[in-house]
């Protein structure tokens, strides 16, 4: 006979571990599946370790601003170092436009409890050591945003959740939801190992959730793009901040540049190209180096002779309209959604889990529902409407 849980979590990554844990938190029986050889072995080893809650969308600054309170806690609750480091989030402006888009979107942002101020350019050279003065105008900058290692913070909510008694299958996928007889509420998962009996399914199938979503008959179109990072050696601390450059860079390849030092001391940066590279191809391009050095050492000129460790590739889980998809479908019972996290998983994934966990529970999330359902998977992906911030 097939085990029976209380709930079993698609995808042990960035959104699943921390879903899970709320849900054992809360009391009940977890099981947590994935088809990788241990937890947080799908994109979320891919971020950059960026968390803010600097953005322009109200569901995800208050995701984000519960992400931020679990991961800044996460030590003092738990004993454990997950790298988190209060840096801020830094974005610096050279251009009137970019001052026009950044001051348009600080209302809503401090409406929903972001710390965001605009800064002159005589405090954001204090904030960012070393910037580029040439052309500074300003900046906004949003203090208790930071960092988190994706590694150990997966690591950990891992080994919380055991403790909490939850289960984690590893190197097994899930191939097929099990129905109950009116094919209307979904009772369980089939694996490529076994049959599991729950009464909540979650989808964190991060990449690979719209497979899920379709075993459902669900077209929730999450289509995965590929991203490029890299990381230095280690330096001395000297860089507070995330630095985010929303200018496109003069190559005419690139959109948004970001960068930080981590908890560690290396510079970790990503670039989004302007032209995507759709589907799952995660090698290296060859300009990927070049284009991200002269970004970087334009706008910190300092890091001229920095040694670069590491490139790597990863997929941001994308929607249409750039925003994740979190909730309860309202045509199938049983199953909820933790999917289409785009570039921000990370830094969502401790709040969507809070909340999923809480609408699980509870019958509601934890955040004011008109808020929380700008992420329902009932929304019209295709309306038009992009967030300003991505
Ligand atoms: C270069 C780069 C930099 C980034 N930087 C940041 C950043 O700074 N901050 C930030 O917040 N985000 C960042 N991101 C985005 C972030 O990595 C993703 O949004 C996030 O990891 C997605 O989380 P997830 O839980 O949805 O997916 P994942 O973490 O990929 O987890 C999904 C899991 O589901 C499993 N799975 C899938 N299908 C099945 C199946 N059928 N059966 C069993 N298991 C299955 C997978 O194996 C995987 O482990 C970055 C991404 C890239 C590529």
């Amino acid at each position: 006979m097939a085990s029976k849980y209380d709930a079993i979590v698609i995808g042990a990554g960035s959104v699943g571990n921390p879903t899970a844990y709320f849900l054992s938190k809360a009391g009940l029986k977890v099981l947590v599946v994935d088809e990788l050889s241990s937890s947080g072995q799908g994109q979320n080893k891919s971020a950059i370790g960026g968390v803010r809650a600097t953005h322009s969308d109200p569901a995800k600054i208050q995701i984000c601003l519960k992400s931020i309170e679990i991961y800044s806690e996460w030590q003092k609750n738990t004993g454990t170092h997950i790298g988190w480091k209060k840096g801020g989030y830094c974005f610096p402006v050279y251009r009137q436009k970019e001052e026009d888009i950044l001051k348009s979107i600080l209302s809503i942002q401090k409406k929903h409890g972001l710390i965001i101020d605009w800064f002159e350019s005589n405090k954001i050279k204090k904030v960012v050591t070393g910037i580029n003065e040439k052309g500074l105008i300003g900046g906004t900058f949003s203090p208790n945003d930071g960092q988190v290692s994706p590694l150990l913070a997966s690591e950990s909510f891992t080994n919380e959740t055991m403790k909490l008694g939850a289960e984690f299958r590893y190197n097994e996928s899930v191939t097929g939801l099990l129905f109950d007889r009116n094919n209307s509420t979904v009772k369980g998962i089939k694996t490529n190992k076994g049959e599991y009996m729950a009464d909540s399914i979650v989808n964190a199938a991060g990449a690979h959730a719209s497979t899920i979503c379709k075993m459902a008959g669900l077209d929730i179109p999450i289509n995965p793009d590929s991203h490029e990072a890299g990381i230095t050696a280690p330096l001395k601390q000297f860089l507070d901040p995330l630095v985010v450059d929303i200018r496109p860079g003069v190559e005419g390849k690139t959109a948004n540049f970001y960068f930080g030092q981590n908890s560690e001391g290396p510079i970790i940066f990503c670039y989004t190209p302007i032209k995507i590279f759709p589907g799952e191809d995660r090698s290296c391009t060859s300009e990927f180096m070049p284009i991200m050095a002269r970004r970087l050492v334009s706008l910190i000129p300092r890091l001229k002779n920095v040694t670069i460790r590491r490139l790597w590739r990863g997929l941001y889980p994308m929607t249409p309209d750039g925003v994740a998809v979190v909730g309860k479908p309202s045509n199938v019972e049983g199953l909820y959604l933790g999917i289409g996290m785009c570039g921000q998983g990370l830094m969502m994934g401790p709040g969507v889990g809070f909340n999923l966990s809480s609408l699980i529970t509870e019958g509601k999330p934890a955040m004011r529902k008109e808020v929380f359902d700008l992420l329902s998977p009932d929304r019209d992906f295709y309306s038009g409407k992009k967030e300003a911030l991505k």
